[in-house]
């Protein structure tokens, strides 16, 4: 089994005396090593899949490696194989162990939106980027593992001491709400390994072999629950990149990986050298970007996968030009090659970039698939029915409560809900319960009562439904009981109405599924869909269709033809991260997205961009200026004098063909 790595690979999978780093950069098999290792550890060291934990960076790469893991093995020895992100990780962890931290089991995940929902009420603002400042503010803090009291202990400003209040305050709501956010996930498992010895050695029995993908980045709680779970053994095989370390905006920190070190003096560091993704030139491209950051760690990679051609770097007018020519390269290419929309992925940085193109590619008939973006259970019809579920499986999550009893409006005034929140909060209890309660029923006349009393009896009826019926047949009946369709159909023009009912159709789909193959709960469902993150949309099925990503989201994955959009100054890097001093960040962007590419790599920018309104010039990023002129063919101002043709000859007579063969 072990014939299909290299002999560093075959090192790093064998390795069983303590903890193992295999530190390499893009497309050196880092995955492939996890993947290959859990195998080795079963079948070959006998350990019970059961005691093994895989940790990856997405949902998807974990959807992945679990089933590549059952490809090379009998997926009855996986049972009890634990492959999942941190963060689902740490949701099952908490499941278990809620009652040590004063939660139920049925807890709430709350996501972004509503978080800042709270500190804007907290803050009595509705000042969005004030908002956004402290729900990051306080994020970091978590990810830190900084607790609301010691940022109290620790304030030496009268700023720093309001904002350590406030975190405060959003903490007790969350354990009101019996609710965690996506930084608590983590959090709070930790802080209970900390002071629960129990609990620890309970679940170190239990994970006995740790896998960890995408080190680099890890942030400090992360680091905290590895170092707990692993202590006493040290029995943990972690893979990274320094150079693809690209999410410090969300905490991670590089500087586990020298801690690693220092924490385990007997960590073994293996180094592979051997890219087996991209062509030599895509490699030296990467190679030769990179360069320009600080070395952490001294790295090598080569590929035996051949030259391949130039990377071409080209000029567009602006943006509808860009996506005219990716959308004629492509197909050009396309007819040419032989291959699959499949194998064309187009990457950038940001994700009001996706809108062109995507125009670009409809009109041309092409098909595609977009990841990464706003997530299906983002949308707003999504979020309503979550509302619903949300409530069914936690009554206090008031969040939910809001959304779901003004959705559809069923005469439950703003007046009378300020009353019953005002009425809650004196009380210290949920707003549901505050609805059955002497002393609000009183505060209200009958006719205001009744709706708010039909809801809740409503919400019981179906918390009692929900032990014994499946989850998807629920459901369609609370659809059916509120009506929604006729409320979408009420509140939208035709058209959107119809896309939001097609999409709640899925989405009734999607849950009947998961509680049919998967026999889940209308519960675990719930928790689960708040794990499916900004990070990816929802699974994609394998059609032939090309990949639009950002360049986060395109971490870890591997695709024949690249295009990589947008290459300007102030997108890429990004205008923040300039202002910011974050340059070596978006390089390391700029190496994550050249890496991606297998075969072929087409980076474009844009002369002139449209902004606020206004045509501006552009400037081409300074990351191009750092390729080596002797693998690029370069048209535009990028040229100087000696600018190639837009589209060269043989794209236009490739294009021609598949017309005429398109035209039968
Ligand atoms: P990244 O840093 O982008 O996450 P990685 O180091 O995890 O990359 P993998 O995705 O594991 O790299 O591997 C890159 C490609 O090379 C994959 O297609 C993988 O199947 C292939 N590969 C890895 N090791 C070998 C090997 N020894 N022989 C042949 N192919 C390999
Ligand atoms: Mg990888």
């Amino acid at each position: 089994m072990l014939h299909t790595l290299n002999a560093p690979q075959q090192a790093a999978v064998r390795y069983l005396d303590g903890p193992c780093l295999v530190l390499a950069g893009a497309g050196s098999g880092k995955t492939r090593v996890i993947t290959q290792k859990i195998v080795y550890l079963i079948e070959r060291a006998g350990m019970d899949a059961r005691n093994i934990a895989a940790i990856t960076f997405t949902n998807k790469a974990a959807r992945e490696m679990q089933e590549r893991v059952g490809a090379l093995t009998d997926p009855a020895r996986l049972r009890g194989l634990t492959v999942s992100t941190f963060h689902s990780l740490g949701m099952r962890l908490l499941r278990e162990e809620a009652r040590h931290l004063g939660y139920k089991p049925q807890f709430s995940i709350l996501d972004a939106a509503d978080a800042g929902k709270i500190i804007s009420d907290l803050l009595a603002t509705t000042d969005k980027a004030l908002v956004r400042a402290t729900v990051s503010h306080i994020s970091l803090l978590k990810n830190d593992r900084v607790a609301p009291e010691q940022a109290l202990l620790r304030a030496d400003s009268d700023g720093e001491l309001h904002l350590a209040r406030i975190y405060r305050a959003y903490q007790d709501t969350l354990l009101a709400y019996q609710a965690v956010d996506f930084d608590d996930l983590i959090r709070l498992p930790v802080d209970l390994f900390e002071s629960n010895e129990e609990v620890l050695k309970k679940w170190q029995q239990r994970l006995r072999y740790l896998l960890i993908d995408e080190y680099q980045d890890t942030n400090t709680t992360q680091y905290q629950m590895v170092k707990m779970l692993t202590d006493l053994s040290g029995q943990f095989t972690a893979v990274g990149d320094d150079d693809q370390s690209i999410y410090a905006w969300r905490g991670a920190n590089m500087e586990n990986l020298r801690l690693l070190q220092t924490d385990f003096p007997k960590l073994k560091v293996i180094k592979l050298e051997q890219n087996y993704r991209s062509v030599a030139r895509i490699l030296k491209c990467a190679n030769a970007v990179i360069a320009n950051n600080p070395k952490l760690f001294e790295k090598t990679l080569w590929s035996d996968l051949g030259v391949g051609d130039p990377i071409q770097i080209i000029e567009a007018k602006n943006e509808e030009h860009e996506a005219e020519l990716i959308c004629m390269k492509l197909q050009a290419h396309k007819f040419e090659a032989g291959t699959g929309f499949k194998d064309y992925a187009i990457l950038y940085r940001s994700n009001f970039q996706a809108r062109v193109i995507e125009t670009a590619l409809r009109t041309q008939r092409i098909p595609y698939v977009i990841s990464g973006g706003q997530s299906f259970f983002d949308r707003a019809e999504i979020k309503d029915l979550l509302a619903y579920l949300r409530l069914v499986a936690n009554e206090n999550d008031d969040p939910a409560f809001i959304r779901a009893v003004t959705t559809p409006k069923r005469g439950v005034g703003n007046v009378t809900l300020e009353r019953l929140g005002s009425y809650a909060s004196e009380r210290h209890v949920s707003l549901f319960a505050a609805v059955f309660e002497e002393g609000f029923i009183h505060q209200v006349q009958p006719q205001q009562y009744e709706p708010l009393k039909t809801f809740a009896t409503f919400i019981n009826q179906l918390q009692y439904r929900a032990r014994s019926e499946p989850a998807g047949a629920l459901l369609q009946d609370l659809l059916a009981i509120i009506d929604y369709e006729t409320w979408l159909y009420d509140n939208d023009e035709p058209r959107p109405a119809e896309t939001k009912w097609k999409n709640v159709q899925d989405f009734v789909g999607w849950v009947a599924k998961q509680g049919q193959e998967k026999g889940k709960d209308l519960i675990e469902i719930t928790q689960t869909i708040a794990l499916i993150t900004m990070l990816e949309g929802r699974e994609d099925e394998e059609v032939d269709a090309v990949k639009l990503t950002t360049l986060h989201a395109s971490k870890g994955l591997e695709y024949p033809h690249v295009f990589l959009i947008g290459c300007e100054e102030d997108i890429l890097p990004h205008a923040n991260s300039i202002e910011g001093n974050m340059v070596e960040e978006e390089r390391r962007l700029m190496y994550v997205g050249i890496t991606r590419a297998q075969r072929t790599l087409t980076i474009t920018y844009c002369g002139k961009r449209r902004r606020a309104g206004e045509w501006q010039i552009t400037h081409p990023s300074r990351f191009l200026h750092e390729l080596p002129p002797e693998d690029i063919r370069v048209s535009g101002r990028l040229a100087g004098g000696k600018s190639e043709p837009l589209v060269t000859k043989q794209e236009g007579r490739a294009m021609l063909a598949g017309l005429m063969a398109k035209l039968g």
